[in-house]
């Protein structure tokens, strides 16, 4: 037997350890099992290459816990290492990495966004185990070896009996760290971090009832054999070829991912990259409704099939990180903070491709299969209109693909929909007008009164369509979009300019008045139209500007500082409608009021408006008119 000291300037290193890592410690495992993983990797590699001989046989890895000896086993069937190499890998090597570390992020170790990303490696074994042993015999003809140490900077190497090659860690788990003896714990981790890890991972035994044999008797009963538990997929489909996977494959996949999740994705995209960059990965859109924030950071991110994390900030641009599936890459630095991450240049490129992959995507289901892709329109629009707002280069991608459906279920392209209303919709100034609701039911008299005058009403209810609004009129000079009770149609739009009123506009100045005298407490602005005899009498809007500004600052950025301004309409009057000419040739003021007051409240009504005790006046006031 022979003893050592790990050279080191930090005496200390194992008490700094454990309180640096400290909201960390799990992670030990997932390092533990990537050196297994890593030895068993290079073992067949080293097969591949002739330089091994032979059958390898079993290369599965397993983890046991001893809960009486309160010892967890981490055991390879790898490469091993010989005496020299645990001096030098894990005296010499791995130390060094441990220390560097330390030293590199003593300060900034608080910020736990690091330390869950940096490999600490073997050592982290320290975080739980108050003493840890190496057993190993390598693939080399050579005797095996046992490695001891306390936490200590003393370590005592000696020969073992071990016979077959590969190497055991076994952990002796300190009172701290009792969890890790815990078998649901264990498996937690498992599941977290090693579910797709390349080489099998035993972790127990489990029963399996064996079919009947044809033709067996029917009171025959199945047989059950005791099997290796392998608690990991080691050929996740993310590694295969698209063409050899299926859409089942895929949806498969999915399950195997989320399994609590039970809608069905939409359709996924696989990404592989091997120039300038590494980058494998399958993205799935999945169902969205409005609620945004929660179904965020889904996303998996996987360095070379360990799991490292699932918030994926920074690294998938913020619209993409509504979708679900994995990213895999060998090159995305995981030890660095989140700030340097975004700044880093593998990382911007690896943004932009999975950007851009997800538009062709998107481009090519459009144009293969349009009827399908407007079906998924609802589902899919967020994520889409996200991205437009926020990436230029995808805005301008989407211009393909990006869709206006109407109230009346058809889809546009921009491009169409330009084509769809130039025509008929122009403003006074020929500038394109496109008119929108974003709630079928509650506008749904602004919609009516549009599109019995043959006009498009789009449907866009996406809660951040106000920015995306804002950003189309700016990016095209001759549109401007309108809500159905924006202003009255008369107003907004040339062709309707003509019709002429059928009131003197001496009526008119009589008449405003004797409104505003009604409307005043409403705060109304009033004004005189000339509409559709079919139109209400009186018709209320909300200036488009007004409404889209509040609703951008209620979504967040954007939009001027509004404050808690109150909200503002303007009373329409129909002159052309038969009641205006009844109110005003009504000679009593208190009969004339009444029908103005009836007028405004019918007004209100279609808008949702009128609630409480004005409402009850309106019921009252009406059982009084049809008495
Ligand atoms: P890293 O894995 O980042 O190199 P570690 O501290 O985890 O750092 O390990 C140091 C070295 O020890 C490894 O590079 C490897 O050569 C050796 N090693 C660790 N675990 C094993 C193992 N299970 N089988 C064979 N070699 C190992």
């Amino acid at each position: 037997m022979s003893t050592g000291k790990i050279n080191v300037a930090v005496e200390n290193i194992f008490p700094l350890i454990k309180k640096f890592l400290y909201s960390d410690h799990e992670i030990f495992l997932r390092e533990l099992i990537s050196n297994a993983t890593d030895a068993t990797t290079k073992l067949h590699h080293l097969s591949s290459l002739g330089e091994i001989k032979g059958d390898l046989g079993s290369t599965q890895i397993e983890i046991k816990i001893d809960k009486k000896g309160k010892k967890l086993h981490i055991s390879d069937q790898g490469i091993g290492m010989t005496k020299e190499e645990v001096q030098k890998y894990i005296n010499e090597v791995a130390f060094s990495g441990a220390e560097e570390f330390l030293e590199q992020y003593k300060d900034t170790a608080k910020d736990s966004g690091i330390i869950g990303h940096f490999g600490l490696g073997f050592y982290s074994a320290f975080m739980v185990s108050e003493k840890v042993e190496i057993i190993t015999k390598s693939h080399k003809d050579r005797p095996a070896t046992h490695w001891t140490c306390d936490g200590s900077p003393e370590y005592t190497l000696e020969a073992s009996d071990k016979e077959t090659r590969g190497t055991e860690i076994i952990l002796h788990i300190d009172k701290d760290s009792k969890e890790f003896l815990e078998e649901s714990r264990i498996k937690e981790l498992l599941t977290k971090y090693n579910k797709f890890m390349p080489i099998p991972i035993k972790f127990g035994t489990r029963e399996e009832t064996l079919p009947l044999p044809e033709g067996a008797a029917e009171d025959a009963k199945p047989e059950t054999i005791t099997v290796d538990n392998i608690i990991n997929n080691p050929e996740p489909a993310w590694t295969k070829k698209p063409a050899d996977l299926k859409d089942q494959n895929y949806k498969d996949f999915y399950r195997e991912l989320y399994p609590m999740q039970f809608e069905e994705p939409l359709f996924n995209i696989h990404l592989n990259v091997d120039y300038p960059f590494n980058l494998t990965g399958i993205l799935y859109f999945p169902k969205l409704n409005n609620d945004l924030n929660i179904q965020k950071d889904r996303i998996q991110l996987y360095q070379n099939q360990v799991f490292v994390t699932d918030n994926v900030e920074g690294i998938v641009p913020e619209f993409l990180t509504l979708l679900r599936g994995v990213i895999d890459s060998p090159d995305i630095p995981l030890n660095v903070s989140r700030s340097y991450l975004q700044a880093d240049g593998a990382v911007k490129k690896i943004s932009n491709y999975i950007t851009r992959k997800v538009a062709d995507k998107l481009n090519s289901l459009f144009k293969k299969d349009r009827k399908g892709f407007e079906e998924k329109w609802n589902d899919i629009k967020v994520v889409i209109e996200y991205g437009m707002l926020s990436e230029d280069k995808f805005f301008d991608k989407a211009e393909n693909f990006a869709l206006y459906p109407t109230t009346d279920g058809e889809y546009f392209t921009f491009e169409e929909l330009q084509e769809a209303v130039k025509e008929h919709q122009t403003d006074k100034d020929d500038k394109l007008v496109l008119l929108y609701a974003s709630d079928t039911e509650d506008q749904h008299s602004y919609i009516t009164q549009a599109k019995n005058k043959g006009y498009k009403v789009l449907l866009l209810n996406s809660p951040i369509i106000g920015h995306l609004i804002q950003k189309l009129e700016g990016s095209k000079e001759n549109v401007s979009f309108v809500r159905v009770d924006g202003d009255t149609v008369e107003n907004l739009i040339k062709k309707d300019e003509a019709s002429v009123s059928k009131l003197t506009e001496e009526e008119k100045e009589t008449l405003k008045p004797m409104i505003e005298n009604v409307v005043k407490e409403g705060g109304y602005t009033v004004q005189m139209e000339a509409m559709d005899s079919q139109a209400l009498p009186f018709v209320l809007t909300q200036p488009e500007f007004m409404r889209r500004m509040k609703e951008m600052q209620q979504t967040g950025g954007g939009g001027m500082m509004m404050g808690d301004m109150p909200d503002m309409y303007t009373l329409t009057v129909n002159t052309n409608h038969e009641l205006v000419g009844q109110i005003l040739s009504t000679k009593t003021e208190k009969k004339r009021e009444r029908l103005i007051q009836q007028a405004v409240d019918l007004a209100r009504l279609s808008r949702n408006l009128l609630k409480g005790e004005a409402l009850t006046a309106f019921i009252q006031r009406s059982v009084e008119l049809i008495k």
